[in-house]
Protein backbone atom coordinates (compact mmCIF):
# COMPACT_ATOMS: atom_id res chain seq x y z
CA UNK A 1 0.00 0.00 0.00
CA UNK A 2 1.24 3.30 -1.00
CA UNK A 3 0.22 5.95 1.24
CA UNK A 4 0.44 9.68 -0.17
CA UNK A 5 -0.10 13.00 1.83
CA UNK A 6 -1.82 15.55 0.17
CA UNK A 7 -1.50 19.22 1.24
CA UNK A 8 -3.20 22.34 -0.74
CA UNK A 9 -1.78 25.10 0.26
CA UNK A 10 -2.77 28.07 2.99
CA UNK A 11 -6.32 28.45 3.64
CA UNK A 12 -9.15 29.99 2.12
CA UNK A 13 -8.59 33.01 4.88
CA UNK A 14 -4.64 33.21 4.49
CA UNK A 15 -3.93 37.30 4.24
CA UNK A 16 -1.55 37.97 1.54
CA UNK A 17 -2.48 34.59 -0.54
CA UNK A 18 -4.56 36.79 -3.20
CA UNK A 19 -4.57 37.53 -6.66
CA UNK A 20 -4.41 40.82 -7.40
CA UNK A 21 -8.45 40.57 -7.56
CA UNK A 22 -8.80 39.22 -4.08
CA UNK A 23 -9.10 35.61 -5.65
CA UNK A 24 -7.95 33.24 -2.76
CA UNK A 25 -4.66 30.99 -3.54
CA UNK A 26 -6.29 27.69 -1.34
CA UNK A 27 -9.19 27.62 -4.06
CA UNK A 28 -6.86 26.78 -7.12
CA UNK A 29 -4.92 24.55 -4.60
CA UNK A 30 -7.84 22.72 -3.34
CA UNK A 31 -9.44 22.43 -6.90
CA UNK A 32 -5.78 20.68 -7.76
CA UNK A 33 -5.71 18.65 -4.81
CA UNK A 34 -9.75 17.26 -4.82
CA UNK A 35 -8.97 16.77 -9.05
CA UNK A 36 -5.27 14.59 -7.86
CA UNK A 37 -6.73 12.72 -5.20
CA UNK A 38 -10.17 11.98 -7.23
CA UNK A 39 -7.47 10.56 -10.52
CA UNK A 40 -5.22 8.53 -7.95
CA UNK A 41 -8.08 6.70 -6.72
CA UNK A 42 -8.72 4.64 -10.25
CA UNK A 43 -5.25 3.03 -9.23
CA UNK A 44 -4.57 0.22 -7.14
CA UNK A 45 -2.84 0.30 -3.84
CA UNK A 46 -3.12 3.87 -3.10
CA UNK A 47 -4.12 5.22 0.74
CA UNK A 48 -4.60 8.88 0.92
CA UNK A 49 -5.03 11.95 3.23
CA UNK A 50 -5.39 15.04 2.94
CA UNK A 51 -3.40 17.21 5.91
CA UNK A 52 -4.55 20.97 4.93
CA UNK A 53 -8.18 21.39 6.23
CA UNK A 54 -10.80 20.41 2.90
CA UNK A 55 -12.80 23.24 4.01
CA UNK A 56 -10.16 25.85 3.80
CA UNK A 57 -11.65 27.73 6.73
CA UNK A 58 -8.19 27.02 8.70
CA UNK A 59 -4.87 27.96 7.74
CA UNK A 60 -3.49 24.45 9.26
CA UNK A 61 0.24 25.41 10.42
CA UNK A 62 2.65 23.91 8.45
CA UNK A 63 4.39 21.71 11.21
CA UNK A 64 0.88 20.40 12.11
CA UNK A 65 0.55 19.35 8.11
CA UNK A 66 3.99 17.87 8.52
CA UNK A 67 4.00 16.00 11.30
CA UNK A 68 0.41 14.39 10.64
CA UNK A 69 1.53 13.25 7.42
CA UNK A 70 5.58 11.83 9.31
CA UNK A 71 3.14 10.24 11.85
CA UNK A 72 0.73 8.58 9.15
CA UNK A 73 4.03 7.00 7.76
CA UNK A 74 3.16 8.56 4.36
CA UNK A 75 5.27 7.43 1.32
CA UNK A 76 5.58 10.59 -0.52
CA UNK A 77 4.35 13.68 0.20
CA UNK A 78 2.40 16.35 -2.14
CA UNK A 79 2.31 19.97 -1.61
CA UNK A 80 -0.42 22.30 -4.30
CA UNK A 81 0.18 25.94 -4.49
CA UNK A 82 0.15 28.53 -7.12
CA UNK A 83 2.96 31.72 -7.34
CA UNK A 84 3.18 34.92 -6.80
CA UNK A 85 5.43 37.67 -7.46
CA UNK A 86 3.64 40.60 -5.86
CA UNK A 87 0.21 42.24 -5.64
CA UNK A 88 -0.10 43.84 -8.99
CA UNK A 89 -0.67 41.79 -12.64
CA UNK A 90 2.25 41.14 -14.48
CA UNK A 91 3.29 39.52 -17.51
CA UNK A 92 5.58 36.65 -15.64
CA UNK A 93 4.19 32.97 -16.22
CA UNK A 94 4.84 29.61 -15.98
CA UNK A 95 4.86 26.26 -13.99
CA UNK A 96 7.74 25.33 -11.21
CA UNK A 97 8.56 22.79 -8.75
CA UNK A 98 10.26 22.73 -5.58
CA UNK A 99 12.23 20.03 -3.94
CA UNK A 100 14.01 20.31 -0.55
CA UNK A 101 18.38 21.64 -1.05
CA UNK A 102 20.42 20.82 -2.36
CA UNK A 103 18.82 18.36 -4.42
CA UNK A 104 21.38 16.02 -4.94
CA UNK A 105 20.23 15.04 -1.12
CA UNK A 106 16.88 14.10 -2.47
CA UNK A 107 17.49 11.78 -5.22
CA UNK A 108 14.04 9.91 -4.48
CA UNK A 109 12.06 13.99 -4.32
CA UNK A 110 13.47 14.69 -7.41
CA UNK A 111 12.48 11.62 -9.22
CA UNK A 112 9.03 12.50 -7.84
CA UNK A 113 9.06 16.31 -8.61
CA UNK A 114 10.34 15.00 -12.34
CA UNK A 115 7.57 12.72 -12.36
CA UNK A 116 5.29 15.49 -11.45
CA UNK A 117 6.71 18.64 -13.50
CA UNK A 118 6.52 18.46 -17.02
CA UNK A 119 3.09 16.60 -16.95
CA UNK A 120 1.82 19.22 -14.80
CA UNK A 121 3.41 22.09 -17.57
CA UNK A 122 1.72 20.09 -20.44
CA UNK A 123 -1.69 20.32 -18.31
CA UNK A 124 -1.41 24.10 -17.69
CA UNK A 125 -0.05 24.57 -20.80
CA UNK A 126 2.36 27.49 -19.53
CA UNK A 127 5.83 27.78 -19.30
CA UNK A 128 8.16 25.48 -18.22
CA UNK A 129 10.43 27.30 -15.27
CA UNK A 130 12.08 23.73 -14.40
CA UNK A 131 12.59 21.70 -10.58
CA UNK A 132 14.25 23.52 -8.20
CA UNK A 133 14.99 23.01 -4.81
CA UNK A 134 14.23 25.35 -2.15
CA UNK A 135 14.33 25.58 1.52
CA UNK A 136 10.76 25.19 2.36
CA UNK A 137 9.27 23.74 5.66
CA UNK A 138 6.96 21.29 3.85
CA UNK A 139 9.72 19.86 1.85
CA UNK A 140 12.91 20.17 5.04
CA UNK A 141 10.42 18.45 7.95
CA UNK A 142 9.00 15.38 5.86
CA UNK A 143 10.37 12.53 6.86
CA UNK A 144 9.36 11.07 2.93
CA UNK A 145 10.08 12.38 -1.09
CA UNK A 146 8.39 15.67 -1.00
CA UNK A 147 7.60 17.75 -3.67
CA UNK A 148 6.00 20.75 -3.46
CA UNK A 149 3.87 22.31 -7.10
CA UNK A 150 3.86 25.83 -7.98
CA UNK A 151 0.84 25.73 -10.74
CA UNK A 152 1.37 28.90 -12.24
CA UNK A 153 1.56 32.61 -11.37
CA UNK A 154 -2.21 33.86 -9.51
CA UNK A 155 -0.78 37.68 -10.33
CA UNK A 156 0.27 37.09 -14.01
CA UNK A 157 -2.62 38.24 -16.85
CA UNK A 158 -1.42 34.62 -18.90
CA UNK A 159 -1.65 32.16 -15.88
CA UNK A 160 -4.66 33.66 -13.89
CA UNK A 161 -7.07 32.98 -17.03
CA UNK A 162 -5.70 28.96 -17.15
CA UNK A 163 -6.49 28.82 -12.73
CA UNK A 164 -10.02 30.52 -13.57
CA UNK A 165 -10.97 27.83 -15.75
CA UNK A 166 -11.88 24.63 -13.35
CA UNK A 167 -10.96 22.62 -16.18
CA UNK A 168 -7.25 23.05 -16.16
CA UNK A 169 -7.15 22.76 -12.49
CA UNK A 170 -8.88 19.57 -12.83
CA UNK A 171 -6.20 18.48 -14.62
CA UNK A 172 -3.40 20.19 -12.90
CA UNK A 173 -4.34 17.57 -10.45
CA UNK A 174 -4.79 14.37 -12.56
CA UNK A 175 -1.12 15.47 -13.79
CA UNK A 176 -0.13 15.49 -10.53
CA UNK A 177 -1.61 11.82 -9.45
CA UNK A 178 -0.24 10.19 -13.13
CA UNK A 179 3.08 11.74 -11.67
CA UNK A 180 2.40 10.02 -8.57
CA UNK A 181 0.91 6.91 -10.29
CA UNK A 182 4.24 6.38 -12.14
CA UNK A 183 6.58 7.06 -9.46
CA UNK A 184 5.42 4.19 -7.69
CA UNK A 185 4.76 2.12 -10.63
CA UNK A 186 0.94 2.11 -10.21
CA UNK A 187 -2.05 -0.28 -11.14
CA UNK A 188 -4.95 0.92 -12.99
CA UNK A 189 -8.20 -0.62 -11.28
CA UNK A 190 -10.66 -2.39 -14.11
CA UNK A 191 -13.21 -0.26 -14.20
CA UNK A 192 -16.34 -1.49 -12.61
CA UNK A 193 -18.99 -3.08 -15.16
CA UNK A 194 -22.22 -1.33 -14.92
CA UNK A 195 -23.17 1.48 -16.69
CA UNK A 196 -20.73 -0.10 -19.69
CA UNK A 197 -21.67 1.97 -22.63
CA UNK A 198 -23.91 0.54 -25.53
CA UNK A 199 -21.92 1.46 -28.94
CA UNK A 200 -21.30 -1.55 -30.46
CA UNK A 201 -24.68 -4.02 -31.83
CA UNK A 202 -24.95 -6.83 -29.94
CA UNK A 203 -24.18 -10.12 -31.40
CA UNK A 204 -27.26 -12.11 -31.33
CA UNK A 205 -25.68 -15.75 -33.34
CA UNK A 206 -25.87 -17.96 -30.07
CA UNK A 207 -29.54 -17.33 -29.48
CA UNK A 208 -30.09 -20.49 -27.68
CA UNK A 209 -32.36 -21.37 -25.17
CA UNK A 210 -32.42 -24.87 -23.36
CA UNK A 211 -35.77 -26.27 -23.03
CA UNK A 212 -37.29 -27.01 -19.45
CA UNK A 213 -39.68 -28.90 -17.69
CA UNK A 214 -43.38 -27.30 -18.28
CA UNK A 215 -42.24 -24.75 -21.47
CA UNK A 216 -44.29 -24.61 -24.07
CA UNK A 217 -43.61 -22.52 -27.60
CA UNK A 218 -45.87 -19.91 -26.24
CA UNK A 219 -44.43 -19.31 -22.11
CA UNK A 220 -41.00 -19.36 -23.81
CA UNK A 221 -41.83 -16.49 -26.52
CA UNK A 222 -43.49 -14.39 -23.73
CA UNK A 223 -39.98 -15.41 -21.56
CA UNK A 224 -38.15 -13.85 -24.29
CA UNK A 225 -40.55 -10.93 -25.48
CA UNK A 226 -40.81 -12.54 -28.96
CA UNK A 227 -43.92 -13.15 -30.79
CA UNK A 228 -44.73 -16.40 -31.33
CA UNK A 229 -45.11 -17.00 -34.76
CA UNK A 230 -41.49 -15.62 -35.32
CA UNK A 231 -40.34 -17.94 -32.91
CA UNK A 232 -42.09 -20.47 -34.77
CA UNK A 233 -40.36 -19.11 -37.97
CA UNK A 234 -37.11 -19.50 -36.52
CA UNK A 235 -37.61 -22.90 -35.54
CA UNK A 236 -39.91 -24.55 -38.48
CA UNK A 237 -38.07 -27.95 -37.59
CA UNK A 238 -39.53 -27.74 -33.83
CA UNK A 239 -43.06 -29.20 -33.32
CA UNK A 240 -44.43 -27.12 -30.94
CA UNK A 241 -46.95 -29.88 -29.45
CA UNK A 242 -43.56 -32.01 -28.66
CA UNK A 243 -40.99 -29.97 -27.17
CA UNK A 244 -38.03 -31.56 -26.08
CA UNK A 245 -37.08 -31.12 -22.83
CA UNK A 246 -33.32 -30.87 -22.99
CA UNK A 247 -32.51 -29.58 -26.84
CA UNK A 248 -32.24 -26.34 -28.28
CA UNK A 249 -34.80 -23.78 -29.78
CA UNK A 250 -33.68 -20.84 -31.35
CA UNK A 251 -34.59 -17.17 -30.08
CA UNK A 252 -34.45 -14.75 -33.00
CA UNK A 253 -33.93 -11.04 -32.02
CA UNK A 254 -36.82 -10.33 -29.15
CA UNK A 255 -35.87 -7.83 -25.78
CA UNK A 256 -33.84 -11.11 -24.47
CA UNK A 257 -31.03 -13.38 -26.23
CA UNK A 258 -31.02 -16.65 -24.48
CA UNK A 259 -27.15 -17.25 -23.81
CA UNK A 260 -26.02 -21.00 -23.58
CA UNK A 261 -23.51 -21.04 -20.44
CA UNK A 262 -20.20 -22.72 -21.64
CA UNK A 263 -17.41 -23.51 -19.76
CA UNK A 264 -15.70 -20.29 -17.89
CA UNK A 265 -18.71 -17.99 -18.20
CA UNK A 266 -19.48 -16.11 -15.38
CA UNK A 267 -21.94 -13.15 -14.77
CA UNK A 268 -19.50 -10.98 -14.99
CA UNK A 269 -17.59 -11.94 -18.41
CA UNK A 270 -21.94 -12.04 -19.88
CA UNK A 271 -21.70 -8.89 -18.94
CA UNK A 272 -18.72 -7.61 -20.75
CA UNK A 273 -19.58 -9.68 -23.79
CA UNK A 274 -22.93 -8.89 -24.09
CA UNK A 275 -22.67 -4.69 -23.04
CA UNK A 276 -25.02 -4.99 -20.37
CA UNK A 277 -25.18 -4.25 -16.66
CA UNK A 278 -24.65 -6.76 -14.15
CA UNK A 279 -27.92 -5.89 -12.23
CA UNK A 280 -29.80 -5.96 -15.66
CA UNK A 281 -28.68 -9.35 -16.13
CA UNK A 282 -29.65 -10.59 -12.31
CA UNK A 283 -32.90 -8.59 -12.59
CA UNK A 284 -34.80 -10.99 -15.59
CA UNK A 285 -32.86 -14.14 -14.10
CA UNK A 286 -34.21 -14.09 -10.56
CA UNK A 287 -32.19 -15.75 -8.30
CA UNK A 288 -29.15 -16.55 -10.76
CA UNK A 289 -26.56 -15.82 -8.20
CA UNK A 290 -27.97 -18.60 -5.43
CA UNK A 291 -27.60 -20.93 -8.02
CA UNK A 292 -24.36 -22.10 -9.84
CA UNK A 293 -24.11 -21.80 -13.27
CA UNK A 294 -23.95 -25.26 -15.18
CA UNK A 295 -22.75 -25.73 -18.79
CA UNK A 296 -25.42 -25.97 -21.17
CA UNK A 297 -27.99 -23.87 -19.39
CA UNK A 298 -29.83 -20.62 -20.34
CA UNK A 299 -29.06 -16.98 -19.01
CA UNK A 300 -31.55 -14.38 -20.51
CA UNK A 301 -29.58 -11.53 -21.51
CA UNK A 302 -31.56 -8.71 -21.86
CA UNK A 303 -31.54 -6.26 -25.29
CA UNK A 304 -30.10 -3.32 -25.12
CA UNK A 305 -31.79 -1.15 -28.25
CA UNK A 306 -29.13 0.43 -30.37
CA UNK A 307 -30.22 3.97 -32.06
CA UNK A 308 -30.03 3.96 -35.56
CA UNK A 309 -28.54 7.46 -36.20
CA UNK A 310 -25.57 8.81 -35.18
CA UNK A 311 -26.53 10.63 -32.06
CA UNK A 312 -26.04 14.77 -31.91
CA UNK A 313 -23.50 16.19 -29.62
CA UNK A 314 -25.15 16.03 -26.28
CA UNK A 315 -24.10 19.06 -23.56
CA UNK A 316 -22.40 17.92 -20.86
CA UNK A 317 -24.27 19.11 -17.91
CA UNK A 318 -22.11 17.59 -15.55
CA UNK A 319 -18.67 19.67 -16.01
CA UNK A 320 -18.46 23.29 -14.04
CA UNK A 321 -16.47 24.69 -16.42
CA UNK A 322 -17.89 26.94 -19.32
CA UNK A 323 -15.39 25.73 -21.45
CA UNK A 324 -15.56 22.25 -21.55
CA UNK A 325 -19.71 22.87 -21.30
CA UNK A 326 -19.17 24.74 -24.84
CA UNK A 327 -16.78 22.19 -26.23
CA UNK A 328 -19.54 19.45 -25.15
CA UNK A 329 -22.06 21.46 -27.72
CA UNK A 330 -19.75 22.10 -30.11
CA UNK A 331 -19.29 25.59 -29.68
CA UNK A 332 -16.69 27.88 -29.95
CA UNK A 333 -15.08 28.02 -26.46
CA UNK A 334 -12.63 30.76 -26.64
CA UNK A 335 -12.08 33.61 -24.59
CA UNK A 336 -13.46 35.79 -27.84
CA UNK A 337 -16.36 33.80 -28.28
CA UNK A 338 -17.27 33.61 -24.17
CA UNK A 339 -16.96 37.23 -24.33
CA UNK A 340 -19.57 37.73 -26.95
CA UNK A 341 -21.84 35.01 -25.66
CA UNK A 342 -21.31 36.93 -21.95
CA UNK A 343 -22.17 40.51 -23.64
CA UNK A 344 -25.39 38.94 -25.66
CA UNK A 345 -26.77 37.22 -22.39
CA UNK A 346 -26.31 40.65 -20.45
CA UNK A 347 -23.37 39.67 -18.20
CA UNK A 348 -21.35 43.16 -18.13
CA UNK A 349 -17.76 43.94 -18.77
CA UNK A 350 -16.62 39.87 -19.26
CA UNK A 351 -12.96 39.14 -18.25
CA UNK A 352 -13.12 35.62 -18.08
CA UNK A 353 -13.35 35.46 -14.09
CA UNK A 354 -14.63 32.61 -12.30
CA UNK A 355 -18.11 34.34 -11.37
CA UNK A 356 -18.78 35.35 -14.55
CA UNK A 357 -17.36 32.36 -16.25
CA UNK A 358 -19.97 30.24 -13.54
CA UNK A 359 -22.88 32.73 -14.44
CA UNK A 360 -22.74 32.16 -18.53
CA UNK A 361 -22.39 28.26 -18.00
CA UNK A 362 -25.68 28.96 -16.01
CA UNK A 363 -27.29 31.07 -18.64
CA UNK A 364 -26.01 28.69 -21.35
CA UNK A 365 -27.67 25.06 -19.55
CA UNK A 366 -30.81 27.48 -19.75
CA UNK A 367 -33.94 25.69 -18.63
CA UNK A 368 -32.05 22.47 -16.90
CA UNK A 369 -30.39 24.77 -14.87
CA UNK A 370 -31.96 23.83 -11.74
CA UNK A 371 -31.66 20.49 -12.29
CA UNK A 372 -27.94 20.57 -12.48
CA UNK A 373 -26.93 22.48 -9.33
CA UNK A 374 -25.21 20.39 -7.04
CA UNK A 375 -27.85 19.94 -4.33
CA UNK A 376 -27.73 17.08 -2.05
CA UNK A 377 -30.34 14.70 -0.74
CA UNK A 378 -30.69 14.62 2.74
CA UNK A 379 -31.60 10.53 3.23
CA UNK A 380 -29.32 7.41 3.73
CA UNK A 381 -28.93 6.35 0.29
CA UNK A 382 -27.15 3.01 -1.01
CA UNK A 383 -26.41 0.49 -2.89
CA UNK A 384 -29.77 -0.77 -4.74
CA UNK A 385 -31.39 2.73 -4.22
CA UNK A 386 -33.12 4.06 -7.02
CA UNK A 387 -34.93 7.69 -7.95
CA UNK A 388 -34.12 11.42 -8.21
CA UNK A 389 -32.32 11.78 -5.01
CA UNK A 390 -29.68 9.12 -5.86
CA UNK A 391 -29.67 11.44 -9.46
CA UNK A 392 -28.82 14.53 -7.35
CA UNK A 393 -26.20 12.44 -5.81
CA UNK A 394 -24.48 11.33 -8.75
CA UNK A 395 -24.35 14.82 -10.05
CA UNK A 396 -23.20 16.25 -7.24
CA UNK A 397 -20.17 13.25 -7.01
CA UNK A 398 -19.37 14.27 -11.00
CA UNK A 399 -18.71 17.88 -10.27
CA UNK A 400 -16.62 17.04 -7.21
CA UNK A 401 -14.51 14.35 -9.97
CA UNK A 402 -15.77 11.48 -8.11
CA UNK A 403 -17.26 10.19 -11.76
CA UNK A 404 -20.13 7.83 -11.38
CA UNK A 405 -20.62 7.85 -15.37
CA UNK A 406 -23.75 7.94 -16.66
CA UNK A 407 -26.02 10.38 -14.54
CA UNK A 408 -28.79 7.13 -14.19
CA UNK A 409 -30.66 7.77 -10.94
CA UNK A 410 -29.61 4.56 -9.93
CA UNK A 411 -27.12 3.11 -6.94
CA UNK A 412 -25.75 0.65 -8.73
CA UNK A 413 -22.03 -0.31 -8.41
CA UNK A 414 -20.56 2.64 -10.11
CA UNK A 415 -21.96 4.95 -7.64
CA UNK A 416 -21.24 3.18 -4.84
CA UNK A 417 -17.59 3.27 -5.62
CA UNK A 418 -17.61 7.16 -6.40
CA UNK A 419 -19.21 7.19 -2.91
CA UNK A 420 -16.38 4.78 -1.41
CA UNK A 421 -13.59 7.01 -3.30
CA UNK A 422 -14.83 10.32 -2.11
CA UNK A 423 -15.21 8.74 1.24
CA UNK A 424 -11.70 7.27 1.34
CA UNK A 425 -10.05 11.19 0.05
CA UNK A 426 -12.52 12.73 2.74
CA UNK A 427 -13.52 10.56 5.58
CA UNK A 428 -10.91 7.88 5.60
CA UNK A 429 -12.32 6.13 8.82
CA UNK A 430 -16.00 5.59 7.93
CA UNK A 431 -15.80 4.37 4.04
CA UNK A 432 -18.58 2.32 3.82
CA UNK A 433 -19.87 3.10 0.73
CA UNK A 434 -23.09 4.22 1.93
CA UNK A 435 -24.40 7.89 1.66
CA UNK A 436 -25.24 9.31 4.49
CA UNK A 437 -25.46 12.24 6.98
CA UNK A 438 -21.36 12.06 7.20
CA UNK A 439 -21.05 12.10 3.75
CA UNK A 440 -23.43 14.56 2.64
CA UNK A 441 -21.84 16.98 5.50
CA UNK A 442 -18.53 16.38 3.75
CA UNK A 443 -20.16 16.97 0.28
CA UNK A 444 -21.51 20.22 1.12
CA UNK A 445 -18.10 21.65 2.21
CA UNK A 446 -17.06 21.15 -1.28
CA UNK A 447 -19.86 22.72 -3.16
CA UNK A 448 -20.65 25.37 -1.29
ZN1 LIG B 1 1.35 29.17 -1.75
Amino acid sequence: MKKVAWSAGHGKNTPGKRTPDGEREWTFNNKVVIAGMAYLENYEGVQQIRVDDPSGNTDVPLVTRTNEANAWNADIYVSSHHNAIGTQWGNHSGVETYVMEPASNNPLSVKLANQIHPKVVNAMGLTDRGVKSANFHELRETNMPAALVEGGFMDSRTDILKMRDDSFLKDQGEAIAKGIAEYFDLVKKSEPIEDVKQETPQNHTDGNYKIQNGDTLYSIAEEFGVPVNELQEANQNVNPRALQIGSFINIPNGKYVAHKIENGDTLYSLAQKYKVSLDAIRDVNKGIEARELSIGDTVKIPVVKVSEATPKPKPNMKTVSIVEYLKSIDVDSSYDHRAELAKKHGIPGYQGSAEQNTELLNIMRGAVKDAFEPKLPSGVLRYGDNGNDVRMLQQALNELFFKVGEVDGSYGAKTKDAVERFQKVHDPYHVDGVYGSRTRERMNRLLK
